[in-house]
């Protein structure tokens, strides 16, 4: 006997659509890692500020399913444009050289798209205007958005990426959406599963605290835990290993910092640390009016303070020297992230290995019509995102429904 039809591993945002999916049509169990749900998704309260350690915008908004979430469990929607979208603070970046940057970033992105028709496939710095001023501040920002260098970079992977270029934030926290979502699943938390067996009638699985059997199982773990078999499968499945190995997490990382005083800062607005370098911080001022910098570090920088605990000594030392020697007493670390550290995520977003983006295709391919996979580095369009998370589990739980379906008639 089976114990339930449908076992989710994992409730991040891929794992909690897959059974807010399922849960009306068939029994289904949540086994969650951690002993909160949402993943990569956090909300954390400061004083009553919420603060995303995880996502925090909603990319694509004007199609986002969480959007829709948001409005039907009461979450206010803040469209303010972000600040990439806007005027940077012009202390270290001229309006002319924000133009000039623009430009460049125009040009970088027509020869991506032209470069992506063509095989084989290649790294994105290969497509840099060789002695162009703004590579290291293009290089800066791919960290930012993908987690990692241009060098290593898919020109393929990179142009998939589906973006209507709308932009909103969750006023209560992105993670405290994904949260609440969640309610009235059947979820046990402290639940990492180390072994899916599916060599028997029923799929069986494993954590320390016993073994549960399902007709199906949605798998909606991070790639970088079925790469390096935290997460094992009887019978093997090395194409799943391989395509897990080839779809990396990319580092990228938040630190938190109030302001006192704040009313000399312009709000909602941007101000890197550097721009003529790839290890910088990129601060947003007073994130929702609030007194406070969010800063955010990309890449091998990431990687690095991370290991170091320096996002607040970094941070704090690049806005002392841009904005004078009184903002050290004026800053204080509230908190900050360490995806790459975090042993059920070890790491921030998935990107693909050159000539690596079609194993997001195999990463998500059923197993034998009873395993399924979701999760944000299974979508082709919107990998990195919660909203491709969202999609990856509802499309999973779909099939998963399709294949219980005969029996069940
Ligand atoms: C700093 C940062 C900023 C980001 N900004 C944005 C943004 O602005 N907008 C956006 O859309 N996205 C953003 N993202 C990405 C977004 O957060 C993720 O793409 C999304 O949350 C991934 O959801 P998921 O369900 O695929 O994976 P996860 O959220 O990682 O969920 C997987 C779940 O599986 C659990 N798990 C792991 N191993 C096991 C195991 N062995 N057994 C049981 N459970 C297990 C984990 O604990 C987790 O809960 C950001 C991410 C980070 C880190």
């Amino acid at each position: 006997m089976h114990e339930v039809d449908v076992i989710v591993i994992g409730a991040g945002a891929a794992g909690i659509s897959a059974a807010q999916r399922l849960a009306p049509r068939c029994s289904v169990k949540v086994l969650e890692a951690r002993e909160r749900v949402g993943g990569r998704a956090w909300t954390v309260d400061h004083s009553g500020v919420p603060l995303d350690l995880g996502c925090g915008w909603l990319h694509s908004a004007d199609e986002n399913e969480w959007a829709d979430v948001a409005t039907m469990l009461g979450f206010a929607i803040d469209p303010t444009p972000p600040p990439w979208s806007r005027r940077s603070h012009q202390l270290n970046f001229s309006a002319t050289d924000q133009e000039a940057f623009s430009d460049a970033w125009d040009r970088f992105d027509k020869r991506i798209a032209e470069a992506a028709r063509a095989l084989p496939d290649r790294p994105a710095a290969e497509l840099l205007e060789p002695g162009v001023r703004w590579n290291a501040l293009l290089d800066a920002l791919s960290t930012y958005i993908n987690g990692v260098e241009l060098e290593r970079l898919s020109v393929h992977d990179f142009f998939r990426y589906h973006n209507t270029g709308v932009n909103w934030r969750v006023a209560r926290g992105y993670g405290a959406l994904i949260h609440a979502f969640a309610a009235g699943l059947d979820i046990a938390l402290n639940s990492p599963v180390t072994l899916i067996d599916h060599s028997g009638e029923h799929v069986s699985v494993t954590t320390p605290r016993g073994t549960l059997t399902a007709r199906a199982v949605v798998v909606t773990v991070p790639p970088t835990l079925i790469a390096d078999e935290t997460l094992r499968f009887i019978p093997a499945l090395p194409d799943k290993v391989t395509a897990a190995a080839a779809l990396p997490l990319g580092i990228a990382d938040k630190v938190f910092l109030r302001l006192d005083n704040p009313d000399d800062l312009p709000v909602q607005t941007r101000l890197f640390g550097a721009t003529d370098r790839t290890a910088t911080g990129s601060y947003h001022l007073r994130p929702f009016g609030a007194p406070m910098i969010e800063g955010y570090f990309g890449g091998e920088l990431a990687r690095r303070l991370e290991a170091e605990d320096g996002f607040a000594p970094f941070a704090i030392d690049q806005l002392v020297a841009l904005l004078g020697g009184d903002m050290r007493k004026r800053l204080h670390p509230i908190a900050a992230s360490a995806w790459q550290r975090d042993p059920f995520a070890r790491g921030s977003y998935s990107y693909a290995r050159v000539g690596c983006s079609d194993l997001r295709t195999v990463l998500a391919a059923p197993v034998d019509d009873r395993l399924f996979f979701a999760g944000e580095a299974c979508s082709i369009n919107d990998f990195s995102t919660a909203h491709g998370g969202y999609r990856t589990g509802v499309k999973a739980a779909e099939q998963a429904l399709a294949a219980l379906q005969p029996v069940r008639a």
